[in-house]
Order: C-alpha cells, then sequence, then structure tokens
C-alpha cells in the first residue's frame, strides 16, 4: 500500500526530534545540546571541570573519558545533577521541507506498482519481458535497449507501473530505508518446481509490507507442471486461492509462449480497482530512488519512482545527503518530459552526487533549503561513522558491561550497480554471528579508489569489490598500508568471507572443562603450611596443572591453584579415581570435611 501517512508531513512528525525537556524550568541554565556531546563540551557548557562531569557519570554507572560523546538523553541526566537543562538544538529537518497535508478529497486514482518477485530461474525475467513485449508503446519505441529499473505499460486504457528490482534483497533494503514503492507484489512460482525457500521469503517480506499479492502459476506449458500441487504448498503458507474461499487472485502463466500475461495484467487492475489508490498530483514532488548511477556524459543519473505531488523540470529536490535541480526528466522509454505525476518512473538528471535506492526524493523551496538538508544530513552521517560504536548511551552502557567485548569488523563495499550494492548489504546485514558485528563504513558505487583504501586505513577495515577493481594508484596504496581489498563477482562468496572473518576476528570462546572432583573427608593442620584437605578423588582425576574450586553446599566458596598435590609422602602430579590424596589450596586455609574440589580447566572453543 502506498503508505498514506508519508503523504502528509506532520508538524510534529514522529521521528522528529524530541524537545530535550518537557518541563522548561525558568530558573534552570541552559546548554545545547546538538545530537550527541562530547563530555568535554558538555563541562565546557556548564562551566564545570570535565572531571566533574565524569565522576557524576561514574557515579551513575557510566564510565567515560572526556573525549567520550554522550546522546541527548545521557546529557540531560547529567546535566540534570548540575542543575542545569539541555536544550536541544538539533536540525529540525521540517523548517526546510515544504509543509503539506493530503486531504482526502485531494487524491485522484493513480496506477498501481508492481513488483515482481519469486525463487530464482521460476521465471521473473521472462514474465517482465513478456509483460513489456506485449506493450504497444514499447514496441513503437523501438524496443528498450538497455536495462530499466521502471517501467509503465497500458493495459485496457489503464496504466500499470513495474519495478523490475534485481530480486527481493532491494525490495527489503529499501523497506529498511522507510520506503515502500509496491502496492503489488506478483509471486512468481513455477509450476513444475513448486514453493522453495525464496518463495516463502517473498511471502513474508510480503506480509511485514502488508503489500497485496498475486501468485503467478509460471511454466504452466512444462509437462512436468502441477499447478495443484503448487497451489497446496502455497495454502500451507496462508496463499488461499479464490476458489476454496480465500483471497489470493492465482493466474497461470507461461512466460516463454506468452500465455495468461493478459490474465495477470486484469487480475492487476483488479486488485487496483479494489484497493482504490490513490495521490494528491497537485503539489510538490516526492518519491523514492530506484535505482541511482553514474552515466558517462550525464554525471548522476537516478531512476525515481513519483509517488506523490508533481515532479517538474527545474524543480530543486533532495534525494538522501545528495540534492541539485532536476536539469532533465526522462519517461521509461527514454523520452524528454516536462513532468512527472504519481506513481510515474522517471530518470532524472541534475543531482550533485549519486542517490541510494530507497532514498526519499523530495521537492524543496530554494536552493538553500537544499543546501542546509544535505550539509545537516551529511554532518549526521559523519558523526555517526565517527562515533559509530564508541557512542554513549546510558543505556547501552549498560548493556556493553554486561555483554562484555564486542568485535566489529569494518567493511568498504564497493560495486558496479547500486542494485547488487543493495542485495550486498541486505545479506550482510543478516549475518549473525554472536559477539561480533559487521560495520559499513561506506559503500558506493564505482572503482575502489585511493579514498577508500584510505578510510579501509584509518579505521583497520576491508573493502570487498563487486565486479570492480581498484585503480592503480589505489592499488599501490593499499600495498603500501597493507590494506586488504578483496574482489568478487558472486555475492555468497562475499558472505562466507565475511562470515569466516567475523568467526577469525573473535577472540575464541572458552569453555570449561571439568576433568575430576574429589571429597574433603578430612582436614590436616600442618605448621607453616596451613590446612592440608584429605581427599578421596572420586571421579575423573586432580592434577596439579589444573584450576581448582572448591564447593561446599553446591556453592563456589574458592577458585584457585594447587598449593601441594601428594600422595602419602610423594609430591605427584596428577591423582585419578578412586585414590587417596593430601591437598594444600594455594592461599586457602578455610577448609572443612565435606567439601568437595573440583579440577577444571577453560579450553578455547570455536565459535559456531
Ligand atoms: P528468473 O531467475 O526468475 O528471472 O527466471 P528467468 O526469467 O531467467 O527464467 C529462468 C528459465 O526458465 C529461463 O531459461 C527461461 O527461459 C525459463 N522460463 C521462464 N518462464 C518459462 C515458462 O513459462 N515456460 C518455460 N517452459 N520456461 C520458462
Amino acid at each position: 500500500m502506498m503508505d498514506g501517512a508519508s503523504g502528509r508531513r506532520r508538524r510534529n512528525k514522529k521521528g522528529a526530534p524530541k524537545k530535550a525537556s518537557p518541563k522548561a524550568a525558568a530558573h534552570k541554565r541552559r546548554v545545547e545540546v546538538a545530537g550527541t556531546i562530547t563530555v568535554a563540551n558538555l563541562a565546557h557548557g556548564m562551566s564545570v571541570k570535565a572531571s566533574q562531569v565524569i565522576k557524576k557519570l561514574i557515579s551513575m554507572g557510566q564510565l567515560a573519558t572526556i573525549n567520550d560523546e554522550l546522546d541527548l538523553e545521557a546529557a540531560q541526566l547529567v546535566a540534570e545533577e548540575f542543575d542545569f537543562e539541555v536544550i536541544d538544538a538539533a536540525f529540525q529537518e521540517d523548517e526546510h521541507l515544504i509543509d503539506v497535508e493530503d486531504n482526502d478529497e485531494d487524491l485522484q486514482p493513480r496506477p498501481a506498482v508492481v513488483t515482481i518477485m519469486g525463487h530464482v530461474d521460476h521465471g521473473k525475467t521472462s514474465l517482465l519481458d513478456a509483460i513489456r513485449s506485449a506493450n504497444v508503446a514499447a514496441r513503437e519505441a523501438g524496443g528498450i535497449t538497455q536495462h530499466i529499473s521502471a517501467y509503465q505499460i497500458e493495459n485496457k486504457g489503464e496504466l500499470i507501473t513495474f519495478i523490475d528490482t534485481p530480486g527481493h534483497a532491494a525490495f527489503t533494503a529499501m523497506r529498511a530505508r522507510g520506503a515502500q514503492v509496491t502496492d503489488i507484489v506478483v509471486l512468481v512460482v513455477a509450476a513444475d518446481d513448486g514453493v522453495m525457500p525464496q518463495t516463502i521469503e517473498v511471502i513474508n517480506h510480503a506480509k511485514a509490507a502488508d503489500v497485496a499479492m498475486i501468485v503467478a502459476l509460471n511454466k504452466i506449458d512444462k509437462p512436468q507442471a502441477d499447478p495443484n500441487r503448487v497451489k497446496q504448498q502455497l495454502m500451507e503458507h496462508g496463499l488461499v486461492p479464490e476458489e476454496y474461499g480465500g483471497d489470493t487472485m492465482f493466474v497461470e502463466t507461461s512466460a516463454t509462449q506468452g500465455l495468461g500475461v493478459d490474465d495477470l495484467l486484469d487480475a492487476i487492475l483488479l486488485v487496483a480497482e479494489v484497493e482504490e489508490y490513490g495521490a494528491n498530483p497537485e503539489r510538490h514532488g516526492e518519491g523514492t530512488v530506484i535505482e541511482g548511477r553514474l552515466e558517462r556524459g550525464k554525471g548522476p543519473v537516478a531512476t525515481v519512482l513519483v509517488q506523490h505531488g508533481t515532479l517538474k523540470r527545474g524543480d530543486v529536490v533532495v534525494a538522501g545527503t545528495t540534492w541539485g535541480r532536476v536539469r532533465a526528466l526522462t519517461d521509461h522509454l527514454g523520452k524528454a518530459i516536462k513532468e512527472a505525476g504519481p506513481s510515474t518512473p522517471v530518470e532524472i538528471m541534475g543531482l550533485d552526487a549519486v542517490p541510494n535506492a530507497g532514498d526519499n526524493l523530495v521537492v524543496v523551496a530554494s536552493d538553500k533549503d537544499a543546501k542546509s538538508l544535505v550539509e545537516n544530513r551529511a554532518e549526521m552521517e559523519r558523526q555517526a561513522s565517527l562515533v559509530g560504536p564508541r557512542s554513549v548511551t546510558l543505556e547501552d552502557l549498560l548493556a556493553r558491561t554486561q555483554e562484555g567485548e564486542r568485535v566489529t569488523l569494518n567493511l568498504i563495499i564497493k560495486a558496479d550497480v547500486n542494485g547488487s550494492l543493495e542485495a550486498i548489504r541486505g545479506a550482510l546485514e543478516q549475518i549473525k554471528v554472536e559477539g561480533a558485528d559487521v560495520r559499513i563504513l561506506h559503500s558506493g558505487v564505482g572503482a575502489v579508489t585511493e579514498s577508500d583504501v584510505t578510510l579501509a586505513h584509518t579505521n583497520t577495515g576491508v573493502i570487498m569489490g563487486f565486479n570492480v577493481r581498484p585503480d592503480a594508484k589505489a592499488r599501490r596504496t593499499a600495498d603500501g598500508y597493507g590494506v586488504e581489498v578483496r574482489t568478487y563477482s558472486v555475492i555468497y562468496e562475499a558472505l562466507e568471507d565475511v562470515e569466516k572473518g567475523l568467526r577469525g576476528l573473535l577472540a575464541p570462546e572458552t569453555k570449561e572443562v571439568v576433568h575430576g572432583s574429589a571429597e574433603l573427608r578430612q582436614v590436616f593442620q600442618v605448621p607453616k603450611v596451613g590446612s592440608i584437605a584429605g581427599c578421596m578423588v572420586i571421579d575423573g582425576k586432580i592434577a596439579r596443572s589444573h584450576e581448582i574450586r572448591l564447593l561446599r553446599d553446591g556453592k563456589i566458596i574458592w577458585t584457585g591453584r594447587l598449593g601441594s598435590l601428594r600422595r602419602f609422602k610423594d609430591d605427584v602430579r596428577e591423582v585419578s579415581s578412586g585414590y587417596e590424596c593430601g591437598m594444600n589450596l594455594d592461599g586457602f586455609n578455610d577448609i572443612k570435611t565435606g567439601d568437595v574440589i573440583e579440577a577444571f580447566n577453560m579450553v578455547e572453543v570455536e565459535r559456531s
């Protein structure tokens, strides 16, 4: 569903920085905090010594140094102790965005936006091709020559917009950025193959995104095709065909023979009719970047899906941390146009850099607003990357001390196209190794450059290139610094490497191995030595080299080493089960009959 709420810009949007303190007590002195503040600056702002602030933090359970960054909340807690009030001086994005509210009566019908997804080889590409070649407009334009990530077709006088994303990784990546571009997901399932892992993933993603789903049972021409079996399988995942009383439309198709394509388009229009997709075209344009790339002679080019309002040539736009005046607008057939309304995919030129897939693109009132927005966002990104895991909040500090140190693998990722970049980022986020994190310092489209290498060097990071290689200069610098540049053409190989890297980086996990235990049967006092435990080893063995602990009523009383281990008068290295022995616990004499002595060691194990 095109998210209606995102079209409305409310004054106090969720996610906008909160005012720091609701009760602005008049007598309190103030200190300004923009996002985060260092301990030093906070102290300076309150005219106290940094050591006083650090002391206060310690009393609150937080170890901090003078250069540590405190977030708004932490700063507030500390400031209160000094009778100061924290003022949130954070940049207010809303002040630079055009204020607008789309009322229901302003909404006009707009074409449905459709994404085709499914398991690999089930026929997504073939189906998109079949749909496109059935489309008159595309044929008239002499066919599609280059890869297009979004286009429109006409069916029975109605337009349908298709987003051609490289699989659902991009779909998830966009969603992760809060962008939802799709109204309807067409789930392609090969009728001869049935439900596969990625089929289930798509179902889950579509459900999570709350978008309508239509199932295309493809490859129906194949003799092995068994649509009924596939229907049964899909029902187990909650997709019940209409004929069985459910509400999911199933269409049988053969992409290669062009069968059922019309039925599929009809089904899409039917869903669109029911859902009544609407948008207000009479306001400033807003949309989502589907793909960004650098084109020779054109500069940064972005494929954008307009979702609200109308985007016009000459508009000043901001997309993520890029901005510019729209120099040229092109439709999906490569034709120059002057403006584009809701659900229209367009290519725009004029941005100062390549935006990311999933970036929100919005028209702003002036160059000045655009620059302020972009500068602030870039600054926030920079701070986030600088502060990184060192950023200290009271909450995460507690969590961190309880969890122990985490290990971070810093990565720089370069790829040939934005689509694969998003896919890789999405997949990397799925990697979970206990006690370790992947941190993407930077990612971008293009060759590995010298600046990537410098960044990797200063942050002890690794560079990964997908279908791109370092240029000569970058290679030399990398060699000089000893920075690792790895190049790949297959994503899963890279993911495997990352996983291995995480395990390798980790300090090995340790596990306790108990070697044996003994019962303390008698206590002897020996002058100058102390207490000697007369024991019977009842399990395993006990050796001088082991770590030892003393248990009383199942509780650990003491942990340490043996001072001596003897059988009769002789010092021995170890004593096995069934034998008596005398032990002295190094530096510990408070032993009692009935205590249990356990021998153990911590051993390193590979992480799973
Ligand atoms: P994708 O990975 O989902 O994009 O799948 P493709 O569109 O690349 O198709 C994978 C293979 O299945 C190709 O060899 C296609 O020619 C074939 N294929 C796709 N649709 C059909 C169909 O309806 N019938 C038959 N027989 N083969 C198909």
